[in-house]
């Protein structure tokens, strides 16, 4: 088991009063699947995604990442797994408009103490594996959204992390561009990884074999197809 929630209850306090974004939630995903989470605006899709990021705690219950509880780890633990076992895509790219491509996957390679060198041959590598090595010195601006999806994706990968989170990541994309975006993240679970995708889009949400149905802070269904 890659990851588990048990009985995850997130309650946001707002204003005066407490409002219960997740109620109690049960997910088990093994390593190598790939699903999405779908459900309408505010039903709790993001607060999931940053329970599962380790970018936020639940209020009650438990999150097991390979077995282990992260209840008990300390704010360096979590870090250090958000870095080193987590790969972020976002809706909005959230690329740093004066690097180029390769040097925008070179960020956590930087971070992470990797040298120069060897940072711009893994950076040139991941670009090649989105299938973008001929735009590695563009900058975002110079770029289409697909394009800046892609160095988005190759920088989520750049220290090779099991797990992909994606957080609506054909929203800003038209229908074909994310269709070749969807077939990327389909490659990159064949190669291994672990994708979670949350989107609204059923069109995304068919690409793969899983799909959480989320609603009013509860999962009312969780299907599973051939
Ligand atoms: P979704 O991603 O499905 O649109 P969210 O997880 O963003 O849903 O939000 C679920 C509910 O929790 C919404 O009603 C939202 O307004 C509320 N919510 C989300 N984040 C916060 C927060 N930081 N503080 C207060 N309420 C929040
Ligand atoms: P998404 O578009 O992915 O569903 P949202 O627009 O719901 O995301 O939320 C974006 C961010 O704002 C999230 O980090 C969420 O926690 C926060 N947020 C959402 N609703 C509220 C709220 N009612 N009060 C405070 N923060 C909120």
């Amino acid at each position: 088991m890659l990851l588990e929630f048990r009985g995850v209850k997130k309650v946001y306090q707002n204003g005066g009063g407490a409002f219960p974004a997740l109620k109690g939630v049960d997910l088990r995903v093994e390593e190598g699947e790939m699903l999405s989470i779908m459900g309408p605006s505010g039903s709790g899709k993001s607060t999931l995604l940053h329970l599962l990021g380790l970018l936020d705690r639940p209020t009650e219950g438990e999150y097991l990442l390979m077995g282990k509880p992260t209840s008990s780890l300390s704010e360096e633990e979590r870090a250090y797994l958000r870095n080193r076992f987590i790969g972020f895509v976002f809706q909005a790219f959230f690329l740093l408009p004066r690097l180029s491509a390769v040097e925008n996957v070179e960020v956590p390679l930087a971070y992470a103490g990797v040298p120069p060198q060897e940072r711009r041959r893994r950076a040139l590598a991941l670009l090649e594996r989105v299938g973008l090595l001929d735009k590695a010195k563009s900058l975002p601006n110079q770029l289409s959204g697909g394009q800046r999806q892609r160095v988005a994706i190759a920088r989520a990968l750049a220290l090779n992390p099991p797990l992909l989170l994606a957080d609506e990541p054909t929203g800003a994309l038209d229908t074909r561009t994310g269709e070749e975006i969807m077939a990327l993240f389909q490659e990159l679970n064949r190669e291994g990884t672990t994708v979670i995708i949350v989107t609204h889009e059923p069109m995304v949400a068919e690409k793969t074999r899983r799909i959480v149905r989320v609603r009013d802070g509860e999962i009312v269904a969780d299907e599973r197809r051939g």
